[in-house]
């Protein structure tokens, strides 16, 4: 899967290193020489490597821009990827300073909205122990070398981390570093308005839920011209949430949970069922499916949902499809026979008076 992959890149470091200096090790003279961030770049190194853990291996991840002290780092939202850490360090020179130390104070702030959440803030990021992170994060004092370590586990919301880093070293106190990292599905495509279909759905809450990879970006406009050919004199199909911008967790209610199952990768789509004349829906079916993967849902009768059509990518990776076709919420619908739930209209197991009439109006 193209959004899947993930590049592994080098660290970047906060001030250059210098060996070649003729240097009094004591502190007060540290002190005295260090009158600025160019003088301390000299003498010391400060470094944030960022980390990802994937099938049990940490791997590096690499800045995408920096600008001046602020570095901006991506980090892929998916499954397989559960925690996330950063290795903090200060190393100095020539001579050594055996009584310097070196901290940090960070604190951090999460900002979901730029990942299309526009509602009260997220719950903090947890530790691995489940716990609550602290904010701000105290390094304590370290010596040379030593490391500080902060790991966390990947939230199922995406969102942008900034992280402000208030750095003592050698005497100096006022070094400011900024680092960003923006946990996301990469390169999600917004559906504009186009023909056969319209975008229905948006909330004060999710004002754009129609992201989508670019490939199912093309499939849902190809479902809508097919329809306006087939059934030109019919309504358009009505198209529901999909993704978030930045993918992630997709909370209709705006409360953190009550994930809107796979709704988290722009990889599936709610269209209206009960907006399609039963009689079309046969027709509506053939167009779809010969486009995507489509499911009925909410026609179960243990389950309150308003009945939609879920449609999902064609080449969506197995094990989703599997999770689907487990659950028995999900009715597949793209057989020759097309099931006589996936053109019914049923909300948990009811039949639903439909408000248009039911004859075909296709060609
Ligand atoms: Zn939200
Ligand atoms: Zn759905």
């Amino acid at each position: 899967m193209n959004i899947l992959f993930f590049v592994v890149f080098f660290g970047g470091m906060l001030f250059s290193q210098n060996n070649n200096l003729d240097f009094n090790d004591n502190i007060s003279l540290f002190s005295n020489k260090i009158k600025n961030q160019s003088d301390l770049a000299k003498y010391a190194k400060a470094e944030i490597k960022w980390e990802i853990k994937r099938k049990n291996e940490w791997i590096e991840i690499k800045p995408v821009n920096i600008q001046g002290t602020t570095s901006y780092y991506e980090i892929e939202q998916e499954g397989d990827l559960k925690e996330i850490r950063a290795i903090s360090t200060v190393n100095w020179y020539d001579p050594p300073c055996p009584d310097c130390f070196w901290k940090f104070t960070v604190q951090y702030s999460n900002d979901t909205e730029f990942a299309g959440h526009v509602h009260k803030t997220a719950p903090p990021l947890k530790y691995l122990s489940g716990e609550d992170m602290l904010n701000p994060i105290e390094s304590g004092e370290l010596k040379a070398g030593q490391k500080f370590i902060i790991t966390f586990k990947r939230p199922l919301y995406s969102t942008r981390i900034k992280w402000n880093v208030n750095w003592i070293i050698l005497g100096w106190r006022q070094y400011f570093s900024v680092d960003i990292s923006d946990i996301k599905v990469k390169n999600l495509k917004s559906l504009n308005s186009g023909e056969g279909y319209s975008l229905v759905g948006q909330t004060d809450i999710h004002p754009s839920n129609h992201w989508v990879i670019s490939d199912f970006k093309t499939d849902l406009e190809n479902i809508g011209k097919l329809w306006k050919q087939r059934c030109p004199k019919s309504d358009v199909l009505y198209y529901n949430d999909a993704s978030l911008i930045w993918g992630g967790l997709f909370d209709i209610n705006g409360n953190w949970n009550s994930p809107h199952i796979g709704h988290d990768a722009g990889l599936h789509i709610d269209i209206s069922k009960k907006h399609i004349r039963k009689g079309n829906r046969e027709k509506a079916l053939e167009v779809m499916c010969k486009n995507a993967i489509v499911y009925s849902e909410g026609d179960s009768s243990q389950n309150k949902e308003i009945p939609h059509y879920h449609v999902i990518y064609k080449n969506t990776p197995g094990e989703i499809i599997n999770k689907l076709e487990g659950d028995y919420k999900y009715i597949p619908c793209c057989f020759d026979n097309i099931p006589q739930k996936c053109i019914d209209l049923e909300s948990g197991g009811q039949p639903v008076e439909g408000s248009l009439p039911t004859e075909s109006d296709c060609l």
